[in-house]
């Protein structure tokens, strides 16, 4: 009998360093010191892989993670993570009791999420850090309901049913005029809650943009995302000039080569694998020390021109990665897909292997 070996299909790849993810929390935690450094873990890590990053980021310098939905904080507790882990955006199908017992801490903007917490019947007191709407408008109590979400908080503490552990907000990180004046509204926002009798252990406000240019907006704790991926939170600065390191590098096989007057490869990674379909005439990709032009992006596959210079089937093109190797980051692809890094790594799909390193 003849054993034939199937071809494996050539595949793209994500290849997340560890090692740089250490250095950037490192990092950012040494700027936010004395204040803690909680880090952002949510879509999967920003489509670098939950588990790998919240471990790695814990051994760096972050004392808790931050998830979106309790979920992915019950994958952590599963996997034997024990920090606080945040948890705050929640829905009718939200598993309270879970959450609580597994002590996922509670982000909570609503009375309603208060009265599911009181009607869950945990065996323990359930940790919420009460989120007021600085002028994001996004999740958070207004200013208006702000009272009431802390006197029933009040109450239930009083019955033992929550703990207060925060009062926390977010910043837009539209304008440093904006974020001053929601710093301004938070403070004012916590005195009202301290006025009602409300003591909060901590507080908390930044994100990476803040936590790395509003000292006066750090509090007890930065909540830290982007940063830690490598790129920066502001338009006028990249994440390299920050300090920080690309974690993720994105590379694809290439698997046909049309040689005429100028050569043409084609490369297994497509639009459905995440490439952006949007600036195909600016973007480029790193192939053996050279840019080639991006001439199509197809569900499955791109194709680029790579000129006169000799490529094999099985060279390895790099669509995006620290820069290493003169590529570009995720910062400048982003630029030319008219997006932001945050959608460019989030947006690598399921289907691409990550492979880790560091
Ligand atoms: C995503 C998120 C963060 C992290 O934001 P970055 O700008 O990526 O640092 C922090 N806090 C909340 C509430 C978030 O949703």
């Amino acid at each position: 009998m003849t054993i034939v070996d199937a071809v494996a299909e050539p595949l793209p790849r994500a290849v997340i360093d560890l090692a740089a993810l250490r250095r950037n929390v490192a990092h950012l935690a040494a700027i936010a010191a004395p204040a803690e450094t909680m880090l952002a873990v949510k879509a999967d890590a920003y489509g670098h892989g939950l588990l790998p990053i919240a471990e790695a980021g814990l051994e760096a310098g972050a004392t808790s993670l931050a998830v979106l939905e309790v979920p992915a904080g019950l994958v952590l507790r599963r996997a034997g993570i024990r920090v606080p882990i945040l948890a705050w955006l929640h829905g009718q199908d939200t598993e309270w009791r879970a959450a609580i017992e597994h002590d996922i801490e509670l982000g909570i903007s609503a009375v309603w999420q208060l009265e599911a917490i009181a009607a869950a019947g945990a065996d323990r007191p359930a940790v919420v850090h009460l989120k007021v709407d600085t002028g994001l408008s996004r999740n958070g109590a207004t200013r208006e309901e702000w009272p009431r979400l802390v006197d029933a908080a009040l109450a239930l503490q009083e019955r033992g049913v929550v703990r207060l552990r925060a009062a926390w907000s977010h910043l837009a990180d539209a304008s440093i005029a904006d974020d001053e004046a929601a710093l301004a509204e938070f403070r004012d926002a916590v005195a009202e809650a301290e006025a009602r009798g409300a003591r909060f252990e901590i507080l908390h406000l930044a994100a990476s943009s803040a936590g790395i240019r509003m000292p006066e907006a750090r509090f007890d704790l930065v909540r830290f995302g982007i940063a830690a991926y490598g790129y920066s939170p502001f338009d006028d600065t990249t994440g390299t000039e920050l300090g920080l390191i690309p974690v993720m590098r994105l590379e694809a096989p290439v698997v046909e080569v049309h040689v005429g007057g100028t050569t043409h490869a084609r490369l297994a990674i497509g639009y459905g694998d995440g490439v952006p379909t949007l600036g195909i005439a600016k973007s480029a990709v790193q192939l053996n020390g050279r840019r080639c032009p991006v001439i199509a992006v197809e569900a499955d596959a791109m194709l680029v021109d790579v000129g006169n210079q000799r490529v094999s089937v099985g060279d390895t093109a790099i669509l995006f990665g620290s820069g290493a190797s003169g590529e570009v980051t995720a910062e400048q692809y982003a630029d030319w897909a008219e997006t932001i890094a945050d959608e460019m790594v989030t947006g690598v799909t399921a289907r691409v292997p990550r492979v880790y390193v560091g």
